[in-house]
């Protein structure tokens, strides 16, 4: 069955790919011919997520899925959440996100924070969302050269080192992403489409 990710971001297109199952054909949107943006102008990230496999589906009447992810901090009201990758600006500056997020945070002494993917699925014209959490704190200065966005001010519960500290194969088997990731994958290959 032939299933499409609707993401422009060629690693996580990879990554599907080499997870999910041989009875799926993961298509990405370069694969179909499709090169805008899709917007993501909602205000909470499981509705973003919703909001594009719509999109997606409408166009093509396809099965699809797409994610949506963001950093929620408890201080500051969750926020930036839904808009963690324009926090600071229009052109998506990772550097000044985390310079920013810090700004606001000083003087707090709760740092408490969570990653949160939501996937959504449209398969059969009915929707599913998948959603995974890493719960952490958000300490105050960034530390470590791997991963992006936020991970240099990130270290999950019961770990002491940031995101940005631990490999990219560590990372990928413990994090938001890849608990929302896991989810759909059981989903998909109980469920025999
Ligand atoms: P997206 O929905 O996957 O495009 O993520 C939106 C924004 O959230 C990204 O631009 C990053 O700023 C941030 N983000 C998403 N996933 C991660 C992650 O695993 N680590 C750090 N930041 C992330």
């Amino acid at each position: 069955m032939e299933l499409i990710i609707a993401s422009h971001n060629e690693n996580k297109v990879l990554e599907f790919k080499k997870k999910i199952g041989k009875n799926f054909l993961i298509k990405s949107l370069s694969d179909i011919g499709f090169i805008e943006d899709i917007p993501e102008n909602e205000d909470t990230i499981k509705k973003n997520a919703i909001f594009k496999s719509n999109y997606i589906h409408k166009k093509y009447n396809c099965n699809v899925f797409s994610d949506d992810t963001g950093l929620e901090i408890q201080a500051l009201n969750n926020e930036p959440g839904v808009r963690s990758a324009r926090y600071s600006g229009e052109n998506k500056d990772s550097f000044k996100n985390i310079e920013l997020v810090l700004k606001k945070l000083k003087g707090f002494s709760n740092r408490k924070a969570r990653f949160k993917t939501v996937i959504s699925l449209i398969i059969d014209n009915k929707n599913y969302c998948f959603e995974g959490v890493v719960n952490g704190t958000i300490i105050d200065k960034p530390k470590g050269d791997s991963g992006f966005g936020y991970d240099p001010i990130f270290v999950a519960n019961d770990m002491n080192k940031t995101f940005a500290e631990i490999s990219l194969e560590e990372k990928n088997k413990i994090s938001h992403r890849a608990i929302a990731t896991n989810k759909l994958i059981d989903f998909i290959n109980k469920k025999r489409f």
